[in-house]
């Protein structure tokens, strides 16, 4: 058994934290290969080293002194040796570092420093050997990650490291130049290294027990997810639920490996297992998995009578949109209209222009646009093939008077997705939550 286990920010934050950290790294001999993230939040206003660096880069750039937020990141880090009764210093590290910033280092190298400094401490710590992602993690030329020379490269470290921490967040381009992923990117490099050093299980550590059935901020104290599909989670997080970085499944997808999202400060919580398939993954405890949902969409209506006799027509609508560069994100029809759904903020720019073209290119009867929609998405592996989702979800609806607008339900139905008027949009979601769970 060969487990990787990343540790976000919140986790390793103040010295508290990185002893819990290693009493949960401790716990099994299994633990071998650790990623870790960059000193996160300690209480709600406080501010992550990461951002610290990105202003000690933005007052660099400008020639000004980055005197006051390099103090604070290097009291941060001199913070948590100390109360670790640790004998280390990186005095030279943060020297060569703040001499580099000053003399117009990258953005993505400052950026990056946090998770450098943040790992070393932590490998000397755990007495495991500390693993560069400089060396380990390429990029292309044109900034996207190059898993086949990782995968090797890293193949190769890996194997002569028995244990090590490895800095989340980075590796570097073919010049050698540092470059980051985009924020959160530390959950991809957990991902990557799971995958090369052939993984049974990829630990995610952060500081929820696992993803709820619903945004809490909405419905009181919903019920954890015990387990979930690549598939499911993929149409709940592209809907709003977010529990990690959505370039990290990739990775570990391919190769087969379960994801299990942990809590740092409630170990003893199972939290959620993500799993490659309905076979791999235990029975639901509800005909949901989860439900979420997004505000801040339009609805362009087309009309034209006969349009469905017309060859070519939706393509041409598609076509307007994707001149203007918009993204369609759902397409409800009926014989002599047809709607896309699409994100306001990309078409309120462009919304003149597109209504013109389409009238240009499909010489509609009617064009409406209705704004401030929310969408909701009812997901489970459990619906497929199950009589009477889509009822419930209505009823629901109903009995707190919410109008459905949309519907649209995807082929593998695993999702039933309805368009409704924004201001509807918390009822809506606890009233389908609670005929789901309640
Ligand atoms: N430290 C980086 C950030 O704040 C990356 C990470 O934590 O995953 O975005």
């Amino acid at each position: 058994m060969l487990k990787v286990l990343k540790f976000g920010g919140s986790s390793l934050a103040d010295a508290e934290q990185f002893r819990k950290v290693a009493a949960i790294v401790k716990s099994n001999p299994a633990n071998r290969y650790v990623v870790a993230s960059a000193p996160g939040k300690r209480f709600p206003d406080d501010i992550k080293v990461t951002d610290l660096l990105l202003e000690c880069y933005r007052l660099a750039r400008k020639k000004e002194s980055i005197d006051g937020p390099f103090g604070k990141i290097e009291d941060r880090f001199r913070g948590i040796i100390a109360d670790l009764g640790m004998n280390l210093s990186l005095e030279s590290e943060f020297a060569t570092i703040r001499l580099v910033i000053k003399n117009r280092a990258s953005r993505d190298y400052v950026a990056s420093r946090g998770e450098y400094l943040n790992s070393m401490i932590l490998a000397e710590y755990l007495g495991y050997a500390f693993l560069d992602a400089e060396d380990a993690i390429f990029f292309t030329d044109d900034g996207s990650l190059d898993l086949v020379r990782t995968d090797e490269s890293l193949q190769v470290l890996l194997s002569e490291a028995d244990r090590a921490v490895i800095p989340g967040f980075y590796g570097s381009m073919p010049n050698g130049t540092v470059r980051t992923f985009s924020r959160g990117g530390s959950d991809i490099t957990g991902s990557i290294v799971a995958r090369a050093s052939k993984a049974d299980l990829y630990e995610n550590w952060t500081d929820v027990s696992g993803m709820l059935m619903a945004d809490p901020r909405i419905v009181s104290d919903p019920e954890p997810i015990p387990c979930i599909t690549y598939r499911e989670l993929r149409e709940l997080s592209y809907m709003g639920a977010s529990v990690m970085h959505e370039d990290a499944i990739f990775p570990v997808r391919e190769a087969g490996i379960p994801i299990n999202i942990r809590n740092t400060n409630c170990p003893e919580a199972p939290g959620t297992m993500i799993v490659a398939s309905d076979e791999q993954a235990t029975k639901p405890p509800h005909h949901v998995t989860g439900i979420s949902g997004k505000r801040g969409f339009s609805a362009i209506h087309v009309e034209k009578s006969m349009m469905n006799g017309q060859k070519g027509f939706g393509r041409r609508v598609l076509q307007v949109l994707e001149e203007h560069g918009i993204n369609f994100e759902h397409l409800p029809s009926s014989i002599d209209t047809m709607s896309v759904v699409v994100n306001t903020a990309e078409l309120e720019p462009e919304r003149d222009a597109v209504i013109k073209a389409l009238e240009k290119s499909v010489a509609p009867d009617h064009i409406d646009i209705v704004n401030d929609l929310a969408l909701l998405a009812v997901v489970g592996r459990g619906m497929v093939r199950a009589h009477g989702t889509a009822y419930r979800v209505f009823k629901a609806l109903a009995s707190v008077d919410v109008n459905v607008r949309m519907i649209d339900q995807g082929s593998s139905e695993l999702n039933i997705i309805v368009g409704i008027d924004a201001v509807h949009y918390e009822k809506a979601l606890e009233a389908i939550y609670k005929e789901f769970v309640k």
